[in-house]
């Protein structure tokens, strides 16, 4: 007997829950969405909770051990990316926490600024072409210590005033009429409930919208990025000197080295980390299609990839030891304490993102960030940003709920590209601040007044261009990022 049963249920028993808090904000899930979520419903005035599983916070780029804050500038290498990234990234700088472009190579196409990036592995993260010169060209992008951010992601969260809750999990809602109203957690302490008058859903995976039967779309083609489970893990003591020599006078017998690897089962690429504070050191970042379709949302399979990753990441570890000049004395640093997730379950919003957006130019009335549009080719190089309206932040169907993080209103094919590290950051940074005003108002998320809302935003620095209605333009071939990524990611070698 397995012990499976597919088929049967149980019924729990209906009980009487303490209710923990009450509070004006809740966000549950403390990624880069939720953090920053917190942080500015806090600092508007709300009274707010952030609940995080696990014991710290900043989800992928903590736990996770995914570090590169990418994408700061358009291919020119115009900044556009602010608010609370930046003061981040600065809060960071003065304890020595990144690593990021320098300011005078941010646009560059000069050979050895290019190829720094290059070598390092980190090309997709800090170089891209050009499509309008056909030249490559060194973006704005950084690198930070998961260690340091941990700390300053708690500094900033409990500095703003907002009460932090770790080790707790949320798993259902409460509902008045069509309203979140609050959220039930489960922790060492038991299940108990906070009750709120705005919930921003920033678990990434949208577990507390599918409580509250939103609408959602959880379309994820496993040929993209998204679809791609991921343990990310890094050695440490690596001579990356001898390394290097070894590969630029070996190169057919290096090749040959990481096909054995590939056949073995192992992971061929690396990144050489570039934190200042960690020499010696290269990041597995692991991602790689999946020869089956993998779910994020499926216990089961998070399990098995878990273990397999783990068996994949020693017998890497054991081959480069034994036969890759500069890893003799190598060893294993840290596996993250959390699996790569990054896909899955996206809101059906007031608003959904799709790829046609990114060559409309359109300000939206309700644009709460420019993003750089970087990985589309042609129309990247005419249509350099791309404007993100607040309603792909708030569901369609269900009242006192927002959405902060990857599970914005988007097409999986334009969320791939849309949904990083600092992308989240400014969703949940637009959705703590409009959580804030709904709660001030007495009114839903989604009537929140959109001209107050980028004035609100615009104060806090968030770079947002004058509302001035449409602009069009005309049609371009595309570039397909998941060929792009495809290519990346299977091809080896550090
Ligand atoms: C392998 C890999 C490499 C990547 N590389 C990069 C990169 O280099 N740069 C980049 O910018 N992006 C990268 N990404 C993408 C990026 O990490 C994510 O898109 C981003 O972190 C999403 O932020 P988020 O806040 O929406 O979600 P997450 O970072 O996933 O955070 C969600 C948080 O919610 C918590 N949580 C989840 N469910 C619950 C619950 N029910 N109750 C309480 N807490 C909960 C989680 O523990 C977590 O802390 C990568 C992703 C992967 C998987």
């Amino acid at each position: 007997m397995s012990g499976k049963s597919a088929e049967k249920t149980i019924k729990e028993p209906a009980r009487d829950i303490k209710v923990w808090r009450e509070v004006d904000v809740v966000v549950v899930g403390g990624g880069p969405g939720g953090v920053a979520s917190a942080i500015s419903a806090a600092r508007s005035g709300a009274k707010t909770v952030l609940i995080e599983r696990y014991g710290h916070i900043g989800g992928m780029a903590t736990g996770g051990l995914v570090n590169i804050i990418p994408n700061l500038s358009d291919i020119s290498g115009k900044q556009h990316i602010y608010g609370l990234t930046m003061e981040l990234l600065n809060r960071l700088d003065k304890r020595g926490g990144t690593s990021y472009t320098r300011k005078k190579d941010r646009g560059s196409t000069e050979k050895k600024a290019v190829d720094y990036y290059l070598d390092a592995n980190l090309g997709w993260f800090y170089v891209r072409n050009d499509h309008n010169t056909g030249m490559q060209r060194v973006l704005y992008s950084a690198v930070v210590d998961p260690e340091i951010l941990k700390d300053e992601l708690n500094d900033m969260v409990l500095g703003a005033g907002a009460e932090l809750l770790l080790h707790s999990w949320g798993t259902q809602v409460i509902m008045k009429n069509n309203a979140v109203r609050g959220v039930f957690f489960e922790s060492k302490s038991g299940r108990q409930a906070i009750l709120g008058k705005v919930i921003i859903d920033a678990t990434g995976d949208g577990d507390i919208f599918v409580a509250a039967g939103a609408e959602l779309d959880n379309e994820c083609d496993n040929k993209r990025r998204t679809a791609w489970l991921a343990l990310v893990w890094w050695l440490t003591n690596v001579n990356i000197r001898k390394y290097d020599n070894f590969k630029a006078s070996q190169p057919e017998k290096y090749k040959e080295l990481i096909q054995e690897l590939i056949k073995l089962g192992g992971y061929p690429m690396f990144f050489k980390g570039i934190l200042k504070n960690q020499p010696n050191t290269v990041w597995y970042h692991c991602m790689q299609p999946q020869p089956q379709h993998t779910d994020a949302m499926d216990v089961e399979q998070l399990t098995k990839i878990d273990v397999q990753a783990r068996k994949r990441a020693l017998i890497t570890y054991d081959f480069m030891k034994k036969y890759v000049p500069g890893f003799e004395r190598s060893f294993i640093m840290l596996t993250a304490p959390q699996l790569g997730t990054q896909g899955g379950r996206r809101i059906i919003g007031e608003y959904i993102l799709t790829e046609k957006d990114m060559e409309t130019d359109e300000v939206f009335e309700d644009t709460i960030a420019v993003l750089a549009n970087n990985d589309y080719g042609e129309i990247s190089a005419k249509h350099p940003t791309l404007c993100i309206p607040y309603r792909c932040l708030v569901p369609k169907c269900v009242d006192g709920l927002l959405v902060a993080g990857r599970a914005f209103s988007s097409a999986d094919t334009i969320n791939e590209t849309f949904n990083i590290i600092p992308h989240c950051i400014a969703y949940g940074q637009a959705a703590g601040t409009a959580a804030a005003m709904a709660v001030k108002a007495g009114i839903q998320p989604r009537r929140v007044d959109y001209k107050a809302l980028r004035a609100n935003l615009v104060k806090q620095g968030v770079n947002i261009p004058e509302y001035s209605g449409k602009k069009k333009s005309e049609s371009l071939t595309r570039s397909k990022p998941k060929d792009f990524y495809y290519q990346k990611y299977t091809s080896g070698g550090g």
